[in-house]
């Protein structure tokens, strides 16, 4: 490690010490308190986090998703939603924490760091609800993807313009489960210049679309069939949760 970077650690590490005097660092998944090396979920929580193993397996019940629906190369995604992992998504969603996006973005890309892909594509929230929230989750976890497969492939790109939410989607609770595919579909639109821009070379770009968490899967499918019809791709999915 160089000079430099040993110090910024050293210093992080003290003033994280200096932070713990004073205010009380948790863990973001078992509510216990951190030690100084720790950031956002503790050494055991860590240890523990629900594999879902979805990137090795061709037949994985993330991929089944999307069958008979998109074509979809791959569907990857980090860990299972379930029990105290939910509020991973929950910190990075809805409390603020960017951070802990990139940072298991970081993780995703690594599992995923043999793939060969162009463009990252988040989903993308409408502009209000970015303003409002100051950020785009998705974003934020596919800066993380992208310094993991950065390593590999210094070309790829984020793409953020690619995709646009049209509008807000009307909640989805009473919508039955045709209805509510088709309504998501309607949300989104590609930008057609941007779509232009990525086929210029003749080369079929190879698109990850990321993502949060995967449920049903309607908001992605609606993305990547919109890409399908706008662009000639080839599209593959990575989320950080999968809900089993
Ligand atoms: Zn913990």
């Amino acid at each position: 490690m160089k000079l430099k970077e040993r110090l910024k650690k050293d210093f992080r590490l003290w003033a994280r010490s200096l932070a713990d005097l004073f205010l009380k660092r948790e863990c973001v998944c078992c509510g216990r308190q951190l030690e100084a090396f720790e950031s956002d979920v503790c050494t055991f929580c860590l240890a523990e986090l629900p594999s879902s193993y979805t990137w090795i397996s061709e037949e994985s019940p993330a991929d089944k998703t999307f069958w008979g629906r998109t074509r979809i190369e791959k569907v990857t995604s980090l860990f299972l939603y379930n029990g105290k992992y939910r509020n991973l998504v929950y910190s990075i969603k809805y409390g603020g924490n960017i951070r802990l996006g990139a940072r298991l973005g970081r993780m995703l890309g690594e599992v995923i760091a043999e793939e060969d892909i162009d463009f990252i594509v988040p989903v993308p929230l409408h502009w209000r609800k970015k303003r409002k929230r100051g950020y785009n989750q998705s974003e934020e976890i596919g800066r993380g993807i992208l310094l993991a497969l950065r390593e590999k492939n210094p070309g790829i790109k984020m793409e953020k313009r690619l995709l646009k939410r049209k509008d807000f989607t009307p909640t989805q609770t009473r919508k039955d489960r045709a209805d509510r595919w088709t309504n998501v579909r309607d949300a989104f639109r590609v930008n057609l210049k941007r779509a232009k821009a990525l086929t210029g070379n003749g080369k079929v770009p190879k698109i990850l679309i990321c993502d949060d968490v995967l449920t049903t899967g309607a908001t992605l499918d609606a993305c990547a069939s919109l890409l399908h019809e706008a662009l000639d791709c080839k599209i593959s999915i990575a989320t950080l949760a999968y809900v089993p």
